[in-house]
């Protein structure tokens, strides 16, 4: 144990570790002394690629010299634009590049996904969510509930932790559904946990919610980019997520949307519509009745913002290159250091709430510190280590196994060790 905890130690891991070079090709914050920030804010906002500032000048290039040709004539022509990252970014939610389209917002995708996908009849008309889901999502479900007259207070379900505990069990889920049955029409689960950093089961989540006739969306906020969802095999019925996190696309950018194969070819879903979910061969001969195209696509609203695009292009370039299964290797390797390290500190004066199984969590690690209050992340921050603080007393960590190093997380926890002092 002892051996481990030093910085040879962790720069030999730095040595032996496969995607250490990935490290360069992103912008790291640097101090005055030009040493890099401890940077473990990529669940909040992924760190800038180098790559990103070329593509976004290659669209502005093509703009000047083109105009509106460059719907047609651009190097990678706007029209189409939206196609160019589908692949790539099925391959990264385990989905049919048909599943996926990248655009507008997480939670604007997921009102126009439960448009489709929150079906109310006499009896079912109940969303389940987590109890510590992340607030735009309770506020779009409770929107949504509304919207179709129901009151939130009598149709939003919570899948609670147990009294004492932060994770959620399945077998509490499945006893809400038993408890409600025939009245659930909506799970909808964060991926990954935002706060406790579990990852949930999706294949067995979506079992339970279809033995009981309830649809299932997953929220990958926290998930994509960190772990191998494998969409289409666990059968969930849509996902949405956002790509400033893990997915390094910058402050703000799309996000995407999975719909299930199943109902590629379904017209009769409900949805709010657009002309960009219009039947390509068509699309400009206006004045034509709506015609979805088939899969994710057909819930387009608008032509996309082309700049934040090129941006996501940008990033699944180096995540296409790398693969999720070494992403997630190295992930795991990464913060399993972490973990060791930190728990070398004591348990006397630190719990860690994520699963301890690697299987179970995805890169983020969040660190409860017994009667620390705001003031120590103060001290980590004014020591250019950035952290994502949670009332009362968590700190969440979130090693990216593209650019974060061994080196980084020694140096993490030698300096919580010396910030706790007096804890
Ligand atoms: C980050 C995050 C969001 C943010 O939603 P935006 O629409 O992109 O602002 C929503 N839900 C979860 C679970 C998140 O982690």
């Amino acid at each position: 144990m002892k051996l481990k905890n030093s910085l040879d130690f962790a720069r030999n891991l730095d040595r032996e570790d496969p995607l250490r070079r990935y490290r360069e090709k992103f912008h790291i914050p640097t101090d005055n002394n030009d040493m890099p920030w401890l940077y473990f804010c990529g669940n909040s906002l992924g760190l800038q690629p180098k790559s990103t500032a070329e593509n976004i000048q290659q669209e502005l290039k093509d703009w000047a010299n083109l105009g509106v040709e460059g719907h047609f004539e651009a190097k990678n022509p706007w029209m189409p634009y939206h196609e160019f990252l589908s692949d790539a970014m099925a391959k990264i939610v385990g989905a049919k590049p048909t599943e996926v389209v990248v655009m507008n917002t997480l939670t604007t995708n997921l009102h126009l996904a439960m448009v489709s996908f929150f079906e109310t009849n006499e009896n079912r008309t109940k969303i389940i969510i987590e109890s510590d889901a992340f607030p735009s999502d309770r506020y779009a479900v409770e929107s949504q509930l509304k919207f179709h007259n129901l009151n939130p207070d009598d149709h939003l379900l919570e899948w609670k932790p147990r009294e004492g505990e932060e994770l959620l069990n399945y077998e509490d889920l499945e006893s809400l559904l038993d408890d409600h049955k025939d009245e659930v029409s909506l799970l909808l689960i964060g991926g990954v946990n935002y706060y406790t950093g579990q990852f949930f089961d999706l294949k067995r989540i979506t079992e339970l919610g279809h033995k009981h006739g309830a649809k299932v969306g997953i929220d990958l906020a926290h998930g994509v980019g960190n772990i191998q969802p494998e969409l289409h095999a666990s059968n969930v019925d849509f996902a949405v997520w956002c790509t400033y996190k893990y997915l390094n696309s910058g402050p703000g950018s799309l996000g995407g949307l999975f719909v299930h194969e199943k109902y590629a070819k379904n017209k009769e879903l409900k949805r709010l519509t657009g002309w960009w979910g219009h039947n390509k061969d068509t699309r400009f001969n206006m004045r034509q009745p709506f015609d979805p195209i088939e899969g994710a696509e057909g819930w387009q609203l608008s032509n996309p913002p082309i700049l934040s695009m090129a941006a996501i292009k940008a990033s699944l370039a180096i995540f296409n290159e790398v693969g999720m299964v070494a992403i997630r290797k190295k992930s795991k390797d990464l913060t399993g250091y972490l973990e060791e390290l930190v728990l070398e500190l004591g348990e006397n004066v630190i719990r860690i709430i994520s699963p301890k199984n690697a299987e179970e969590r995805g890169c983020q690690l969040s660190i409860q510190v017994k009667n620390a209050n705001k003031e120590l992340h103060k001290k980590l921050s004014n020591r250019n280590v950035i952290t994502d603080w949670r009332e009362p007393d968590v700190i969440r960590v979130a090693p990216v196994p593209l650019y974060n190093s061994f080196e980084d997380v020694f140096r993490f926890v030698q300096i919580l060790k010396e910030e706790m002092n007096g804890y």
